[in-house]
């Protein structure tokens, strides 16, 4: 079972819970070589490791680990109590060739030594394969997969097909049809190891436009701190590090910014148990394999590091400022994200409309993030007194220079003098209203309006004529909240469905008095809604429940059977307004 429990771009931090064992995401799973093991399973906790990858292919080959593993099972046999996957041999096989084991042999072997995540043999086509042999290896692949399905296990339903992103939706479309728990992507390691960052970019965007968001995204052989942000940004959840070994086999030091060498170093630019005791001159004193623990040790800190990092700016809503940062240790990292301007419609989809921080300008990669033609788009036909030009959004209505994103949004330029003696207040909390709801909401919703300000001389409350009140002016992004009289009136005003979430009867009562929309109980709702965009919530004969936050987009709504899709602020029978939506504690 997947939810999420916080999102910005594509990314998203989420709950997957496996055999009653809990992990959170995005998260890595370092993998574990059951012939040499570097770090012990049982102290990979301490890393932050909730779940660890191996290989049970090397483990059936192994005479002395499978009858181990069986006897055991591969939770005692590793001394790990966390989550375990298996892959399947599928990577040896795209290495050597071929390997002798067949689909079901490994998948029942997987099952029988208990792993919680199992991967059926799918074919790893190398990226530079023709369409024939790309797609005569997909059949197998697909074919296998429908034979794995049958087999009581959580499973891996692997997305292959190449560079030939026609293949790979064909993948993602069966894959995602398919029972499985996770949905990797596979067959990437080459353009990871060649720096062909574009190629995949596409590969992940095309296979993401494809699949359910209710599953979790495995990008199968990332672990290096460096690409972790552009491909949660990109919506993978999950990634796999041999990287921490394999880069201090080499006496190579992993940073979220890039790979040093130790023996280049002077200085060990981290705080991890290994960088504070050490010098690099200390660990190339060391024995050869207590040097490899030692680097191992602070490559996997390093990552998980990076993990936390991103987590934050996506519980924040910065995941695209700190990509852009990351983007930078690499010029071939820096042409790829310029490729998410190609898939605006895919990431405009899940992008929340509204984020906690302040928009910070980068450079000109900024401009290629989905909120600045959604921005340009959104405004284009409101009409207004006053006109300015942000170097961002371009032309804007002025009354809207405290709404998010405009009011909230650092650039390099010198700010421009705030208000005008020509915008009334009146016509302000109306431009907004358009801006927020659909052109023409303003005037209706706000035709009797009586203006109150803040301390700090901001307009904060709109009140009627009697003293009730019909919406509050957030401080944090200038957007408004509708109260039960605002909500009353939005819904005359704007045609059904617009605006709204269509839930269950049966979920209905149980909203009045206030309580959240679960994404089971939800009918329909209006496409056009973004994540964090306020809604009303209404039933199907369209009468009103209540008011609230939308938590997800409407295809995740659509797609999860867990999870929240509302918070609801108030509930018709219930005034609930005290209650801080999660988006601005
Ligand atoms: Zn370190």
């Amino acid at each position: 079972m997947f939810e999420i429990k916080a999102k910005d771009g594509l990314g998203r931090i989420g709950k997957l819970k496996i055999n009653k064992k809990s992990i959170e995401t995005p998260t890595l799973m370092p993998v574990i070589n059951p012939n040499k093991i570097v770090i012990a399973p049982k102290d990979m906790a301490d890393y932050g490791a909730e779940i660890i990858i191996t290989n049970s292919y090397i483990i059936y080959r192994t005479n002395k680990l499978k009858e181990a593993a069986l006897e055991k099972g591969i939770h005692k046999m590793l001394d790990f109590n966390g989550v375990i996957e298996t892959d399947s041999g599928s990577f040896q096989m795209a290495a050597y060739g071929d390997i002798e084991i067949e689909n079901k042999e490994i998948l029942q072997f997987q099952k029988d030594i208990g792993v919680d995540i199992g991967t059926f043999l799918d074919i790893p086509t190398h990226p530079d394969s023709s369409y024939q042999k790309t797609l005569s290896d997909l059949e197998i692949t697909l074919e296998r997969a429908r034979e794995a399905v049958e087999f009581d296990l959580n499973l891996n339903g692997t997305v292959q097909g190449g560079t030939h992103l026609d293949l790979r939706k064909k993948s993602a479309a069966e894959m995602s049809n398919l029972p499985f728990t996770v949905n990797p992507i596979g067959g990437v390691v080459p353009l990871m190891m060649e720096y062909r960052f574009s190629d995949l970019v596409d590969v992940i965007l095309t296979v993401k436009g494809t699949l359910s968001p209710a599953r979790p995204v495995h990008l199968f052989g990332a672990g290096h701190p460096m690409l972790l942000s552009l491909s949660v940004l990109l919506g993978c959840d999950l990634f796999d590090s041999a990287a921490y070994v394999l880069y201090a086999q080499d006496s190579r030091y992993l940073t979220s910014y890039g790979t040093k060498k130790l023996n280049e170093m002077k200085y060990l630019p981290c705080n991890c148990p290994v960088c504070r005791k050490y010098t690099p001159q200390e660990l190339i004193n060391e024995s050869e394999t207590k040097r490899l623990e030692l680097l191992s040790s602070h490559n996997l800190y390093a990552t998980f590091e990076e993990l936390k990092i991103i987590k934050e700016a996506i519980h924040e809503g910065t995941l695209f400022e700190l990509v852009e940062t990351r983007i930078r240790s690499h010029p071939r990292l820096l042409l790829a994200y310029r490729k998410i301007k190609d898939y605006y419609s895919l990431l405009e989809e899940y992008d929340p409309i509204t984020k906690r921080s302040a928009l910070f300008y980068t450079g000109e990669e900024s401009n290629f993030r989905p909120i600045v033609r959604r921005t340009k788009e959104r405004t284009k036909d409101l009409t207004s007194k006053i006109y300015e030009d942000h170097l961002f959004f371009g032309k804007y209505p002025k009354e809207l220079e405290f709404t998010y994103p405009f009011g909230q949004c650092e650039m390099e330029e010198e700010r421009k003098e705030k208000g005008d003696p020509d915008l009334t207040d009146e016509n302000t909390i109306m431009v907004i209203a358009d801006y927020q709801f659909g052109i023409g909401v303003g005037e209706k919703l706000f035709h009797d309006a009586v203006i109150k300000r803040s301390k700090t001389k901001m307009i904060r409350y709109v009140y009627d004529q009697n003293g009730t009140m019909i919406a509050t002016l957030r401080a944090r992004d200038g957007l408004f909240t509708p109260n039960i009289e605002g909500s009353k009136r939005l819904k005359e005003i704007i045609p059904f469905p617009k605006n709204r979430i269509v839930v269950d009867d049966e979920a209905a009562p149980f909203i009045k008095e206030g309580a959240n929309v679960f994404s089971k109980f939800v009918l329909d709702m209006d496409n056009t809604l973004r994540a964090y965009e306020e809604v009303l919530i209404v039933n199907s004969k369209d009468d009103l429940l209540g008011t609230g936050t939308l938590m997800l987009s409407p295809r995740e709504i659509k797609a999860f059977e867990r999870g929240m899709a509302v918070r609801t602020r108030w509930g018709i029978d219930k005034n609930n307004s005290t209650q801080e939506s999660q988006i601005e504690d």
